[in-house]
């Protein structure tokens, strides 16, 4: 039986008992608009509705109802008074123009010392109606934790896109200048344009988030390439900062299978870890390794390193330490993207060292690759 169906049968049995019982249930009329009773309110019975449509609400903030649910003819509602006469929970208005029956307490335990089949359909509505509160409540409640997610997420993206602002604000100061060279002005067009991209990637990426999107494509790609595209892309941001990236092993001249622009933020996010905690400036260093079947990629800074004991749980999404904005989103997305191309990233803790992160990627055939 479903759930609609249990609820139709305990009110049309309950019609029926109140009929052969001889006991008159109130009638009532509601206007649509017109609120049937309001949380806080004494219970004054159970209510069964023979025309119309009621909403159920209840205040979630001091000004903000959220509505629970809506019961249409057939249906029930206000069934706590039964069991107990605390007051109202909820607020309950006529969505449409209404007829309602009102059977108090005393004529329902009246009815059920009489009836056990009613006691029967009560605990099966009843059953049902649990059953469809918790798929509703876990519903809302994996809603929200998406719509949290996102925000945070929204919030670290957001903080990031300030480092592409800053940069193509400067290139723009410097084509706008009397002075500018003319291969000064196409630097600066270069810059803005490819600053804007990696703004429209970002935003990509967050509406791939907000969709729920687990699209990732790979394609062959030559990591040398990519990999001086970074630091052409990243330049200007980190000079600003005073950061200088140093590399110190030749970079893997290999095809790879890439999401270049996924991969991006795991060199972004890492490189502006390095630099936010280097507030002075520093040194970023990086090694590649070419092994048989991967690459191995290590990023070290000059910055303070790790606390003791936080390593662990650097990759955890939401772990933050030691930065005021941070969100703590930044490694847990590393990781993601990292894995999805069938790698493994860590963080390693060296004694009186700056912070090192380490990375795989596999060059494994495209075929083979995990795609999410
Ligand atoms: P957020 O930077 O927003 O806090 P992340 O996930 O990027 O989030 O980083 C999590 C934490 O890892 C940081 O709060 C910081 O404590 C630590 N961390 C990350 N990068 C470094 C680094 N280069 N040096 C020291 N600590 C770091």
């Amino acid at each position: 039986m479903s759930a609609g169906q249990s609820r139709t049968n305990f009110v049309n049995l309950l019609q029926s008992e109140l009929t052969k019982q001889q006991v008159e249930p109130e009638i009532r009329e509601y206007k649509a608009g017109q609120v049937i009773f309001e949380e806080g309110d004494p219970c004054d019975g159970l209510y069964a509705i023979i025309q119309g449509f009621v909403r159920i609400s209840a205040f979630v903030s001091q000004s903000n109802k959220h509505a629970l649910r809506e019961f249409a003819a057939g249906d029930f509602f206000g069934e706590m008074a039964i069991l107990n006469q605390a007051p109202r929970s909820a607020t309950a208005t006529a969505v449409q123009d209404s007829r309602l029956l009102l059977v108090s307490h005393e004529q329902f335990s009246e009815l059920m010392e009489r009836s056990p089949q009613l006691v029967l359909a009560l605990l099966n509505a009843f059953s049902h109606r649990i059953r469809e509160t918790n798929v509703h409540f876990v519903h809302e409640m994996i809603e929200a934790e998406r719509f949290s997610l996102m925000g945070r997420f929204a919030r670290s993206i957001v903080h990031d896109l300030k480092n592409p602002l800053s940069v193509i604000t400067l290139a723009a100061d410097a084509a706008a200048s009397g002075r500018a060279a003319p291969e000064m002005r196409e630097q600066a067009k270069k810059r803005i344009h490819q600053q804007v991209q990696r703004l429209t990637h970002m935003l990509n990426e967050l509406l791939r988030v907000s969709e729920g999107s687990t699209q990732h494509d790979l394609a062959p790609t030559n990591f040398a390439t990519y990999f001086a595209e970074i630091i052409d892309q990243t330049r200007d941001e980190l000079d600003n900062k005073n950061v200088t990236v140093e590399v110190k092993t030749p970079v893997p001249d290999v095809i790879l299978p890439l999401n270049a622009r996924r991969l991006d933020h795991v060199f972004f996010n890492l490189f502006n870890n390095a630099a936010d905690f280097m507030p002075k400036g520093g040194r970023i260093m990086l090694r590649f390794d070419s092994k048989p079947s991967e690459i191995h990629v290590e990023v070290e800074d000059t910055g303070p390193g790790f606390k003791p004991g936080i390593v662990q749980k650097l990759f955890t999404p939401f772990f933050t330490d030691g930065k005021p904005a941070g969100t703590g989103l930044g490694l847990s997305i590393c990781k993601n993207i990292v894995e999805d191309h069938g790698g493994r990233i860590w963080a390693k803790e060296v004694a009186n060292s700056g912070g090192i992160f380490c990375f795989t990627l596999p060059l494994k055939n495209m075929n083979e690759m995990r795609t999410r």
